[in-house]
């Protein structure tokens, strides 16, 4: 490894290799999951440079953990414990952002962060909308396939990708970065890459569609007495409106409660009143200025029309509220949640339709098997998303959280997978954190299939700690 790191040093100049253990630390551990050690983190700032470095440590064997802002919730950005990983940042990978707003593409090296992207998309009046609480780096966002809080509206990364430029595990550049939105000639390689947590190769760059900048937004907070009242009020949205609808977000009483309890600058629109069991976020967008569609009277209007029927009969409250506001409520629901003790975060999906049916029986299945535990669900109802978060005091168990939670992490993923036909991580990907469970509901056929692609493309297995 000290060898590496000097050869590593002289080719691609002082500061690009890191061995002292304080400054490692920062690339040891994830954000929730995942901690580990290495001696060595190499931060190349070009492809070419990359391509060096997988070379050289595909020749001697290392192991390498790409990584990006590290921001990811199943610990697949991190080293393992044994110290003998090579921790390959993109942080300096972050120069080249090259709009082009006639295409309404923009080809963007894989380091830069998605805030220093969007600062440059705004300057001609574009976005790249998929949008969420932190800031990754594109090239984990490719790689993880992120999802996020606009998805009802524009989709994850894998549909606004055009192109794409990959390192492979030996060094080879595999560039693909085109900017057709129709190509229709075979496999589409890009998607190989797409979602598969960097372990068939390291995006480099990438080409991506976006979208012009909203010149208004309305939002709404709405109280559902109950899941299915939330479910009614997304499609009267849908019917009257889906074109315009970019947000429906749904959060439950007891996490929005945490909010209030541990962001006190922020105004609870329900006052000394009860909190409802559901509440929606939801957002409309339109490139047209207010003079030729006033969104906020739209969104008033549908909202008051929807009361007026019987499927409008759960809902208790509308608030039109700013949208900085609602919005600062909805990404302090984690952090709070943290703060009320210790939680188990599942990232699920089920048909949309089967939301509420599917919280209402976890509810039921908790309260009778772990009554100290209490169900903070909140998430991306639009899309059939839900992170349904566990809160509980670990003094009031007798099993210690690491007995405690797989075997609540199994019951509840066994009823996703089979009772709802629905996924056991919506967004946040796989990797060390639920492997076992990647292991246990993958098809057979697709984990051969990933066998003989990883053969292929990283013969050495060298590439990520996820086991596809
Ligand atoms: C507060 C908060 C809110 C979040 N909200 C959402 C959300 O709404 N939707 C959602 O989908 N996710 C969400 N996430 C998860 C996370 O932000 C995403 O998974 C994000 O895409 C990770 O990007 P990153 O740069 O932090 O990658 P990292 O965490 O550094 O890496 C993630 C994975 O990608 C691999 N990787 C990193 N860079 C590359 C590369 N250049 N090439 C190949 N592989 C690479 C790593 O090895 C690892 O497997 C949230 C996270 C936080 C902390």
């Amino acid at each position: 490894m000290q060898t590496l790191g000097s050869d590593l040093t002289r080719l691609l100049g002082e500061g690009a290799v890191l061995t002292e253990a304080s400054d490692l630390e920062k690339y040891e551990s994830g954000w929730r999951y995942g901690a580990g050690k290495t001696r060595l983190a190499v931060r190349p700032s070009t492809t070419a440079e990359v391509a060096t470095v997988l070379a050289l440590c595909h020749e001697r064997g290392f192991r390498v953990i790409p990584q990006g802002a590290n921001t990811g919730l199943v610990g697949a950005s991190v080293p393992d414990a044994s110290g003998d990983m090579v921790v390959l940042s993109l942080e300096r990978l972050n120069r080249q952002i090259d709009v082009d707003a006639v295409d309404r593409t923009v080809r963007v090296q894989g380091g830069v962060l998605l805030s220093q992207l969007n600062g440059a998309l705004a300057e001609q009046g574009l976005v790249f909308p998929v949008d969420l609480g932190a800031d990754p780096q594109i090239g984990a966002m490719v790689a993880t396939n992120t999802g996020g809080t606009r998805l009802l509206r524009y989709g994850d990364v894998r549909h606004n990708l055009l192109g794409l430029e990959v390192v492979l595990a030996d060094g080879t550049v595999v560039s693909g970065l085109k900017c057709l939105r129709k190509d229709n000639t075979g496999l589409d390689l890009k998607q190989l890459f797409t979602g598969t947590t960097g372990v068939f190769g390291v995006v480099t760059a990438a080409t991506l569609s976006v979208v012009p900048l909203p010149r208004q937004r309305a939002v709404a907070l709405v109280g559902c007495a109950d899941g299915e009242a939330a479910l009614a009020l997304l499609q009267t949205l849908e019917n009257h409106g889906l074109e315009l609808l970019s947000a429906f977000e749904v959060i439950s009483a007891e996490a929005l409660r945490a909010v209030f309890t541990h962001q006190p600058r922020l105004r609870n629109p329900f006052g000394k009143g009860d909190i409802p069991a559901y509440t929606a976020l939801v957002e409309l967008a339109s490139t047209l200025d207010e003079r030729r569609l006033n969104l906020a009277e739209l969104l008033e209007d549908t909202l008051a029309q929807h009361v007026e029927t019987p499927a409008g009969d759960g809902l208790t409250d509308v608030f039109l509220s700013r949208s900085d506001e609602a919005w600062d409520i909805r990404h302090h629901v984690s952090e709070s949640l943290r703060s009320e003790g210790r939680v188990l975060g599942l990232d699920l999906a089920v048909p949309r339709s089967r939301m509420a049916a599917f919280t209402q029986a976890v509810r039921a299945w908790v309260a009778a098997t772990y009554p100290f535990m209490r169900v903070c669900d909140f998430g991306h109802w639009g899309d059939g998303g839900t992170h349904l978060n566990l809160v509980w005091n670990p003094a009031d168990s007798s099993l210690p959280p690491e007995s405690l939670i797989p075997v609540v992490q199994r019951e509840i993923y066994d009823r996703v997978m089979h009772e709802f036909d629905g996924s056991y991580s919506a967004e946040h990907g796989v990797g060390p954190h639920n492997q076992g469970f990647y292991n246990l509901y993958t098809p057979e056929t697709t984990k051969g299939l990933c066998a003989v692609l990883k053969q292929h493309l990283d013969p050495k297995n060298l590439l990520g700690t996820t086991r596809l």
